[in-house]
């Protein structure tokens, strides 16, 4: 067989060992192997090495910061295409086989696909409420520098009214400044498939974020708290609203946030 006709059938060849080939180019490459020797003994001897390297190099778990790092890539990614929740899942997985293809052209491609495998499994393991995973997800997007407010002010009384015409709800607005607990600034968010208001606070040099939504049932929600990332929530419902609380504060501190906003009433506007 000649070099010009087996010349494109090496780099099929390595895409078949690595499971790249769409139906098109699986056929060419068969109808090739079919009548050229080297080529069939260059891929069979191919996928030997690449089930060797698979049982024999060494499994590595992917460092935590790793995880965090392209946790927030994805996080990102998800906040960019927020309205299509599909559209978010695909960036999802897109995320996910660049960064397979990337860490296969750094280390030898067994242990690049081993450990891009263990990724995508770490990755799809149950991660609990998603509605959380998508409220820090929204935070830590936030905390990039000019996206924390859409309206910046510390009167609650500045913040409300900037809601009326863009949600079709009025958020509650409540200042907790006696408190330790200024506010800092309100902006509109999309999560749980709604547009929602993201009310900006700041104790010391920590930033919370309250979303608040109406919620589907009626029924009011005691707090629950949870920790995701480093990063502490509180999740609770009342008078007709779902309310999530998220900061990098410690769990405490942000429990005293939430038992102030409770404790509060919101003065009449
Ligand atoms: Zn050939």
């Amino acid at each position: 067989m000649s070099e010009e006709r087996c010349a494109p059938m090496r780099l099929l060849i390595q895409a078949d060992v690595d499971g790249e080939l769409d139906a098109g180019q699986a056929a060419a490459l068969a109808a090739h192997i079919e009548d050229c020797r080297s080529c069939a003994m260059k891929r069979a001897d191919l996928f030997e090495l690449s089930s060797r390297l698979r049982a024999e190099i060494p499994y590595h778990a992917a460092p935590a910061s790793l995880r965090q790092a392209v946790e927030a890539r994805i996080a990102a990614s998800v906040q960019a295409a927020a309205p299509a929740s599909e559209r978010a899942v695909s960036r999802w997985f897109g995320a996910l086989g660049a960064l397979g293809a990337r860490l296969r052209q750094g280390i030898s491609f067994g242990a690049g696909f081993a450990l891009a495998a263990g990724l995508a499994l770490a990755f799809m393991l149950p991660r609990g409420s998603e509605l959380a995973g998508d409220v820090i997800a929204d935070h830590i997007r936030a905390l990039q520098p000019g996206h924390l407010t859409d309206v910046v002010s510390t009167d609650q009384h500045t913040v409300k009214p900037w809601f009326n015409g863009r949600l079709d709800y009025s958020p509650p607005v409540k200042d907790l400044a006696a408190d330790g607990f200024p506010l800092v600034g309100g902006r509109l968010d999309y999560l749980n498939g709604r547009p929602v208001a993201a009310l900006a606070y700041r104790h010391a040099q920590h930033v919370i974020d309250l979303y608040v939504w109406p919620s589907e049932s009626r029924a009011d929600r005691t707090p629950s708290q949870g920790e995701r990332n480093g990063y502490n929530y509180v999740h609770w419902a009342d008078g007709g609203m779902n309310f999530w609380a998220v900061s990098d504060l410690n769990a405490a501190e942000l429990r005293t946030f939430v038992d102030l906003w409770h404790s509060m009433r919101p003065r009449k506007i």
